[in-house]
């Protein structure tokens, strides 16, 4: 059996950017900001809070220079945004984000940087995510993108189902020994919000499974 040390792993959340883009519904910045809190306060290191795309393509990213300026230098969580161009990167030097995220060819950036952290975005389309994130992780992979409660999809993308849901990332690193900084029950008020703000399930599955341990366990309490 493969053994486990524990590492530094860093799961970035990105509910707010991946998972928000896709929805017609508009979040606005308090609803955001609320979201935010959640995941920050479940131990969250990096939440990823948007994107700078143009408003007219991706509208519920329309806000990200105001959500940053609200948010402001937040102790112990990096705020995080996904850049496309030197417009968008000009934009989040003006705004003072700390952290900026960028898709590129991980073929060039390997030879280009060698020993560059490099962080894996996995979708859930074939239900393969946490398959997936496990072989990057064996592979020497330490940072992963993941959504609370498998938010998401891709505008550019058809077909890709939401990210591998935050809560289900946590679990197994956890079932592993790996210490991720982030607690599962702390998780689940932002699963919640989500849900209830957007009126349907996620496909996460931790938020089940912890309330039908709950409901067994209040049985058992009961009979005893
Ligand atoms: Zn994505």
């Amino acid at each position: 059996m493969q053994s486990y040390a524990v590492a530094d792993l860093l799961l970035e959340d990105e509910a707010l950017r991946d998972g928000l883009q896709i929805e017609s519904r508009i979040f606005t910045i308090g609803e955001k900001i609320e979201l935010f809190d959640y995941l920050r306060d479940a131990g969250l290191k990096r939440i990823q809070v948007g994107s700078f795309v143009h408003p007219r393509i991706v509208p519920q990213m329309a806000d990200t220079d105001a959500l940053i300026r609200t948010l402001g230098k937040q102790p112990g969580t990096v705020v995080s945004v996904l850049i496309l161009n030197d417009r968008g990167l000009e934009r989040a030097l003006a705004c003072g984000v700390e952290h900026v995220s960028m898709s590129v060819s991980i073929a060039l950036v390997a030879a280009a940087l060698p020993g560059v952290r490099i962080s894996l975005h996995l979708h859930d389309t074939r239900g393969l995510g946490l398959a997936n994130m496990l072989a990057g992780y064996e592979a020497g992979v330490r940072t992963f993108d993941v959504c609370a409660g498998g938010l998401g999809g891709c505008p550019f993308v058809k077909g890709a189902a939401g990210n591998v849901p935050t809560e289900d990332a946590v679990n197994m690193f956890d079932s592993m020994g790996i210490a991720t900084g982030i607690s599962l029950p702390a998780l689940m008020p932002a699963v919640e919000f989500l849900e209830t703000t957007l009126g349907r399930a996620l496909p996460g599955r931790m938020k089940r499974v912890l309330a039908f341990q709950r409901a067994c366990s209040a049985e058992t309490g009961g009979a005893g």
